[in-house]
C-alpha cells in the first residue's frame, strides 16, 4: 500500500523544500539532498505510485509517455545529453528502495564509477 507519508509526497505537496530542476502538474524534478555524482537529480511523477511497474500499470500512457518525455527535457536542460549519464530506478528490498515513491536517478557530469550491468 502506498504511503501517503513517505519524504517524496511530502515534497510533491510543497511540505518540505527541495532544489528544483523542473515542475509541472504532473511531475517534479530536484536535485537529490545526498549527490552520488556531480550531477544527480531524482525525477517523480506527482501520481502516487510506489515503484517502477506500479507507476507503469496504474497510468494512462499518456502519463506514463509525459514523464519519459519530460526526463528528455530535464537532460536536455542539465547540459549532459551528449557527454552522458545514467538513468537508475530501484524498486523494493532487492533493489535496495529507500523512498516508496516511485523515482528516476539521473545521474552524470562526470565520468561515472561502479558500473554493474
Ligand atoms: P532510493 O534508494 O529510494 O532509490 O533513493 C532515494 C534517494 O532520495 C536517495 O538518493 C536520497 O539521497 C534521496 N533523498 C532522501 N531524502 C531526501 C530529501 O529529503 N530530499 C532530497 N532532495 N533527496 C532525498
Amino acid at each position: 500500500m502506498y504511503d501517503e507519508n513517505n519524504i517524496f509526497a511530502k515534497i510533491i505537496r510543497g511540505e518540505i523544500s527541495c532544489d528544483k530542476v523542473y515542475e509541472d502538474e504532473n511531475c517534479l524534478f530536484f536535485y537529490d539532498i545526498n549527490p552520488a555524482a556531480k550531477i544527480h537529480v531524482l525525477g517523480v511523477p506527482k501520481t502516487p505510485c510506489i515503484d517502477y511497474v506500479d507507476f507503469v500499470s496504474k497510468n494512462e500512457t499518456s502519463i506514463v509517455s509525459d514523464f519519459f518525455k519530460k526526463t528528455n527535457l530535464v537532460i536536455e536542460k542539465l547540459g549532459i545529453k551528449d557527454d552522458g549519464y545514467r538513468l537508475v530506478s530501484n524498486s523494493g528490498k532487492h533493489g535496495e528502495q529507500e523512498v516508496p515513491h516511485f523515482h528516476i536517478h539521473i545521474l552524470g557530469g562526470e565520468q561515472l564509477n561502479q558500473k554493474k550491468i
